[in-house]
């Protein structure tokens, strides 16, 4: 607390990423990708002109917004890019959610979203997840006079997805209010909500070069929307900061965008290690909720969650643990290369 603080600071709740520690460990607790981004990447940068930094950039970020639509099957006017998805996400809240009524949000679920909520004002209702640790739709699209929906999907830190049909289910019902779908996630074996942008308006869907595209230090996200939605967007942005987007993101995010190959590769590197991970903690007693992610949330019936953190930090391999009472008994791990789960099981067996 300082007293040079405003009052809206002073009752701020910020939201507290995972560890980047200094030392050399295995690293499996922010859900980066273990592969390198596209071999593009590196040459776009090797030939980048330092002049061009003299330049602002491109405040409409339109050759990456391109190169985005084409990728989506979408149009430009329908693409916004962002410092981010979190930043996209922070734009979002305050472009839709800022009504008197509450937003709608799984219990279990991205803890930013209750961050942004906070630093907007914004009330939230919380569904609780069914019994199999999904998002109730049913619940969401129940509830009435509301700011908005927002789920992520594949949800974190669960890893489970819906399918296309159960969230079109949702925005049949929910016509009034944006729906954000957050696919941070989506690409490591779930079904996107953009094949459904032409049809709902109020359909937001996000996602980040973070995760599927390796660029979790680029700092590069997007929405995809109805042309009405993006300009809300963009009205925040340009009045808050007018290029959140960097001209060497630009390059590299669209470099990204272009090898297919790559990309498709390193994902299904993501999901066979995941399968095959999840069998081998199956086998060490682990129940481990079904995953679309490149993560899996797991806890064992015999050993406590903060136990388990604790032993595979001193030996080296970083997992997350939530100290929140429904999760505290989980741990939820990144899926790294085959080498990086093979030391992870190694040293569970040496602590179960
Ligand atoms: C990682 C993550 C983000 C943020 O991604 P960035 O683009 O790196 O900001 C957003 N939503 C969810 C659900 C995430 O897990």
């Amino acid at each position: 607390m300082s007293q040079y603080w405003s009052p809206a600071v002073r009752e701020l709740t910020p939201y507290v990423p995972g560890e980047q520690p200094r030392e050399q460990v295995i690293k499996l607790n922010t859900n980066e990708n273990p592969y390198p981004p596209a071999p593009g990447v590196s040459e776009a940068l090797r030939n980048y002109a330092t002049d061009h930094l003299r330049l602002y950039p491109d405040p409409t970020s339109y050759a990456l917004r391109a190169t985005l639509a084409e990728s989506y099957g979408v149009s430009v006017a329908e693409t916004f890019v962002g410092n981010g998805s979190d930043e996209v996400l922070a734009f979002a809240f305050q472009a839709f959610f800022r009504h008197d009524a509450p937003l709608d949000v799984p219990s279990i679920t991205y803890s930013f979203y209750p961050v942004y909520a906070n630093l907007y004002g914004i009330t939230l209702r919380k569904h609780p997840l069914n019994d199999q640790w999904e998002v109730d739709i049913d619940s969401l699209a129940n509830a009435s006079e509301r700011s908005g929906v927002i789920f992520a999907n594949p949800n974190a830190p669960t890893g489970h997805a819906h399918s296309l049909e159960t969230i079109e289910a949702l925005l049949k019902r929910v016509t009034d209010r944006v729906v954000l779908v957050d696919e941070a996630y989506v690409d490591f074996g779930a079904e996107s909500a953009v094949a459904l942008i032409g049809r709902y308006p109020n359909l937001l869907v996000t996602g980040t070069f973070s995760k599927s595209r390796s660029l979790a230090g680029l700092r590069l996200g997007y929405a995809i929307g109805s042309p009405e939605l993006i300009d809300g967007l963009q009205r925040v942005k340009d009045s808050f900061n007018s290029y959140p987007v960097d001209s060497l993101a630009s390059l590299v995010g669209i470099e990204a965008l272009k090898d297919k190959e790559h990309f498709k590769a390193c994902r299904n590197n993501v999901i066979t290690t995941r399968e095959r991970t999840r069998l081998r903690l199956e086998q060490l007693g682990f129940e481990v909720l079904p995953s679309k992610a490149n993560f899996v949330l797991a806890q064992h019936p015999s050993f406590e969650g903060a136990q388990l953190f604790a032993g595979l930090r001193e030996r080296g391999i970083l997992v997350r643990h939530f100290n929140t009472d429904v999760l505290n008994n989980f741990l939820r791990i990144t899926i790294g290369t085959d080498d990086e789960m093979d030391s992870l099981i190694e040293a569970l067996e040496s602590l179960i």
